[in-house]
C-alpha cells in the first residue's frame, strides 16, 4: 500500500482565496485542526511577503505540533545576489521551521518576461537556494512553478531546471500546474517523462481553473508523485486549489492508498466544516463526500431502493468521511422518510397504516402552504412528535405584543411582552432591543427561564426570511427559517405566515421546544 505525503496550503495558496482574510489566531487555530487530522505537512505562510505571517511563525515557534510539520514559504533568491543578501531567503531561515518550500521558474516564457533573466542565471537562482536552505540544515521542498506550461513550450529547459534543483539536493520537487490548465492525460505523460529522469522524490501542486485539480492530482500520484499539494474545501484564489479532502478521501476509500492515518478519515466532515467555519467560506452543501447534501436523498424511487439497500444510491458508506445519510423529506420522497424518522424515535408506523396516511397528507398540504422540512429537521422532528402526541408541551401561549418604533432622533428601536402558562402559573415578560424578532426571542426565554434554566445556552445563529409569492408585494406568504445552537447542537426551524412576525415566531417557539425535548431525553 503506498502511502501519500499530505502537504497542506490553505494558510498560504487558501488564504489567496477571495473573500477570505485569516488573522494570526485563525491560522492558529486551522494549524491545530490539521496537526490533530494527521495531515504531514502544514505551510503557514509566506514570511517574506507580509508581516502577518511573520507573526505567525513567530507565535509558532513555541508550540510543538503532534503529527505535522510546519512548512515556510518563499521564492528563490532575486536574479544577480547571492542568496545569503536575499531577505526573502533569511526570513525563511528566520521562521525556524523544519520544512522550507520555494517556488522558482520553469517556464522559458516566465523567465524571460516575467523575471527578466537568463535562462543560465534562472538556474543558478533555483540551485543556490536550495543549497542556502540546506546548508541551514532544513528539509527544502522545491516547488516547480508553472512546471507543465514550461514543459509543454520548452520541455529540454524545464526538465534542467528541475535537474538544478535536484542536483542542489531539494527533498522533494513538486511539479505544478499554475495555472490550471492541463488535462489529466497530459499530466501522466509529463509526470512519468519526469519520473523517468529525475530521481529526487515527486510532488504536484494544481489549481482548479478547470474543475479538474483533484483529476490531475489522481494522475500525477498514479504516475509516481508521492507527494500531494492543496487545500481544504478547495479554497484559492480563482478557482481555487486541488481539495485535499476530496483527495484523501478517494485515496483512501477508492485507491486503498494511505494518507492521514486510517482512524482520522472519518473526522474528514469535521475538519471541512470547521475550517470553513474559520475561513468564513461557505461550505456548498454538495461539496464530494463532506457537504451535507452528498449522501441526501430526495426522489421517492431512490429512497424506496435505499431501504432494500443503501448502495443502490450511494457509492461509499457515508460514515467513511465521518457524512451520514439523510432523507429528505418532501412531496417527492413518499412516505418512506416519514417512516424512517418514526423508526429513529423508536415508533414503528407501517408504511400503509391509516395514521402514515393521514400525515402524508398533512405534511403534503403543509409544504402547499410553503414549509419546507428538508432545511428544518427539528421542525419536522417535533411535527411528528405533536402529530403523534409524544410530549406534552412545554408552556401554553397566552398572547405577545411586538413593536417597533422610530424616535425623533431616527433612532429606531422595539419591544415585546409574552405572556405564558408554564406548569399551571401564569409568566410574563416584557424587553426592549433593537430588532423585533430579537426582542421576541428574548421575551419568550425571559419567561421560560426561571423554569427552564438551559435556555440560557440557546444561540440563534441564523436567521433567513424567504418571500413566498412574488407577485402579492408585501402581502405575500413569508418563510422564516431559524438555526440555533448550543454547545453541543445546532437546528434549524422554520415558520410560515403572511405575517413575518407571526412567521418568525413559530420558528422560535419550535427552536425552544426542541432544545427543551432534547433536554429531556
Ligand atoms: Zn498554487
Amino acid at each position: 500500500m503506498s502511502q501519500i505525503i499530505i502537504y497542506d496550503t490553505t494558510l498560504r495558496d487558501g488564504s489567496q482565496t477571495e473573500g477570505v482574510s485569516y488573522t494570526v489566531n485563525d491560522k492558529v487555530k486551522i494549524t491545530a485542526k490539521l496537526d490533530e487530522l494527521g495531515v504531514h505537512y502544514i505551510e503557514g505562510g509566506w514570511p517574506g511577503s507580509n508581516p502577518k505571517d511573520k507573526d505567525f511563525f513567530a507565535m509558532m515557534k513555541g508550540k510543538k505540533l503532534k503529527n505535522a510539520k510546519l512548512a515556510a514559504f518563499g521564492s528563490t533568491r532575486r536574479a544577480n545576489i547571492k542568496p545569503e543578501e536575499d531577505t526573502n531567503l533569511n526570513e525563511l531561515i528566520a521562521s525556524e521551521t523544519p520544512t522550507v518550500t520555494i517556488f522558482g521558474k520553469s517556464w522559458d516564457l516566465h523567465v524571460k518576461d516575467v523575471l527578466k533573466t537568463t535562462l543560465d542565471e534562472n538556474c543558478a537562482m533555483i540551485s543556490d537556494s536550495i543549497t542556502f536552505l540546506k546548508k541551514h540544515k532544513r528539509e527544502v521542498f522545491y516547488d516547480a512553478e508553472h512546471f507543465f506550461d514550461g514543459y509543454k513550450n520548452n520541455p529540454s529547459y524545464a526538465l534542467k531546471t528541475l535537474l538544478a534543483a535536484q542536483k542542489a539536493k531539494a527533498d522533494c520537487i513538486i511539479l505544478c500546474d499554475t495555472n490550471g490548465g492541463t488535462l489529466p492525460d497530459e499530466i501522466t505523460a509529463i509526470a512519468k517523462e519526469v519520473r523517468k529522469k529525475i530521481k529526487t522524490q515527486l510532488g504536484i501542486h494544481t489549481h482548479n481553473d478547470q474543475g479538474l485539480a483533484v483529476a490531475n492530482s489522481l494522475a500525477a500520484i498514479k504516475s509516481g508523485c508521492v507527494q500531494v499539494q492543496g487545500t481544504f474545501n478547495g479554497l484559492g484564489e480563482r478557482c481555487g486549489n486541488a481539495d485535499l479532502c476530496t483527495i484523501m478521501a478517494i485515496l483512501h476509500t477508492k485507491l486503498k492508498m494511505k494518507s492521514i492515518p486510517d482512524s482520522k478519515i472519518k473526522l474528514l466532515m469535521d475538519a471541512s466544516y470547521y475550517i470553513s467555519e474559520v475561513s468564513n467560506y461557505n461550505l456548498t452543501s454538495n461539496h464530494p463526500f463532506v457537504g451535507h447534501s452528498a449522501f441526501a436523498h430526495k426522489g421517492g424511487v431512490h429512497i424506496d431502493a435505499m431501504l432494500k439497500n443503501p448502495m443502490a444510491y450511494e457509492h461509499i458508506k457515508p460514515e467513511l468521511v465521518g457524512n451520514h445519510r439523510r432523507l429528505l423529506t418532501s412531496e417527492l420522497a413518499g412516505k418512506m422518510p416519514i417512516i424512517l424518522k418514526a423508526q429513529k424515535m423508536n415508533i414503528n408506523i407501517d408504511k400503509n397504516s391509516p395514521i402514515a396516511k393521514e400525515i402524508m397528507k398533512e405534511l403534503q398540504e403543509k409544504e402547499y402552504q410553503g414549509y419546507q422540512f428538508e432545511g428544518a429537521d427539528a421542525s419536522f422532528e417535533l411535527f411528528m412528535k405533536r402529530r403523534l402526541k409524544l410530549y406534552e408541551p412545554f408552556y401554553y401561549l397566552e398572547g405577545f405584543k411586538v413593536y417597533t418604533e422610530r424616535r425623533l432622533d431616527g433612532s429606531v428601536g422595539a419591544g415585546a411582552t409574552v405572556r405564558l402558562k408554564v406548569n399551571g402559573h401564569d409568566e410574563m415578560a416584557a424587553v426592549e432591543g433593537n430588532g423585533p424578532v430579537e426582542v421576541l426571542d428574548r421575551a419568550l426565554r425571559t419567561a421560560l427561564l426561571r423554569t427552564y434554566p438551559s435556555l440560557n445556552d440557546i444561540h440563534l445563529s441564523d436567521y433567513k426570511v424567504r418571500v413566498l409569492d412574488t407577485k402579492a408585494g408585501t402581502g405575500a406568504r413569508v418563510r422564516v427559517l431559524i438555526e440555533s445552537h448550543d454547545q453541543h447542537d445546532s437546528w434549524t426551524t422554520v415558520g410560515v405566515h403572511d405575517n413575518v412576525i407571526e412567521a418568525s415566531w413559530e420558528a422560535l417557539v419550535d427552536s425552544i421546544e426542541y432544545k427543551l425535548l432534547k433536554e429531556k431525553k
